[in-house]
């Protein structure tokens, strides 16, 4: 039960982030949702969740590749008791072609604004006594595939922060954990299928199973469902002694 927990979610209008929100919503969690525009349907959002789980959500706009913006959500949020560094993009090409600009984008917002959001976040909670800090990282956190330099340079560098927050506050009743997702069917992993299937020569169907999930042991997708459990695990007293580490939900990827 996290009634009158204060929770920000980065990220959260769509996929990964979205499905965490709604089971932080779900437990009775107030929510932030974030995302990088401010449109109206970015605070309908909010309004409809917040009827849906009868709980309080906003809206902050903050384009997470500019740290300012990342440490300023947190402030304009008056602080948070959970944040979920969920936001993140990709892009995939070989090392000598990957444009220079994705690769500094990619950096920027799947690992430095975590560094940003959690530097922010950290002493609201350290004066409270306890605090949640989950960054959402990946399998290409703890192995890599070619072609996604930047994005597993992030996630592994993401891994790094998060084990240096566990220690920096050990004992202060805050735990900071990075879960690691094998694919998830979300709009980031969808937009790969069209390219694949070309470069492939192959239909939807064998992309999925022969490309996507070539590594996934399971051949399934994992569920936002399922890293909303997780993650409700993480913010329970039984997970209180979880800190610095990863938890894979991957289906036996990297098990291989
Ligand atoms: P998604 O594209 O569905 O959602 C990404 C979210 O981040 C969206 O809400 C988007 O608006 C937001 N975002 C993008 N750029 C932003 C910016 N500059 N500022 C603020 N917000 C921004 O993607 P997803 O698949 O749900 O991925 C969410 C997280 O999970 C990412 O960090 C991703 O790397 C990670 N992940 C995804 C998978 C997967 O298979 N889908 C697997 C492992 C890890």
């Amino acid at each position: 039960d996290l009634q009158g927990k204060r929770a920000i979610v980065t990220g959260s209008t769509s996929g990964i982030g979205l499905g965490i929100a709604e089971a932080l919503a779900g437990a009775g969690a107030r929510l932030v949702l974030n995302s990088f525009t401010d449109r109206a349907e970015d605070h309908d959002l909010a309004s409809d969740m917040a009827k849906r789980f009868g709980i309080e959500a906003r809206y902050i706009s903050a384009d997470l590749s500019i740290g300012e913006e990342a440490r300023n959500l947190v402030h304009q949020a008056g602080g948070c008791d959970i944040l979920v560094n969920n936001a993140g993009i990709q892009h995939v090409a070989p090392i000598e072609s990957f444009p220079p600009a994705a690769w500094d984008r990619i950096i920027a917002i799947n690992l430095s604004s975590a560094f940003h959001t959690t530097a922010a976040a950290l002493p609201g909670m350290r004066a409270s006594g306890w605090g949640r800090v989950v960054n959402i990282a990946s399998a290409h956190g703890l192995t890599a595939s070619p072609y996604k330099s930047a994005y597993v340079a992030a996630k592994h560098g993401v891994v790094g922060l998060t084990k240096t927050t566990g220690l920096e506050t050990a004992g202060q009743g805050i735990t900071c954990n990075a879960i690691c997702p094998g694919y998830v069917l979300t709009p980031l992993v969808e937009a790969q299928i069209p390219d694949q299937m070309q470069v492939h020569h192959m239909d939807r169907e064998t992309v999925i199973r022969e490309v996507l999930l070539e590594r996934q042991p399971s051949k399934q997708f994992a569920t936002t469902e399922q890293l909303g459990g997780t993650l409700l695990w993480l913010c329970s007293d039984y997970a209180a002694q979880v800190t610095g580490t990863t938890i894979s939900v991957d289906g036996g990827w990297t098990a291989l």
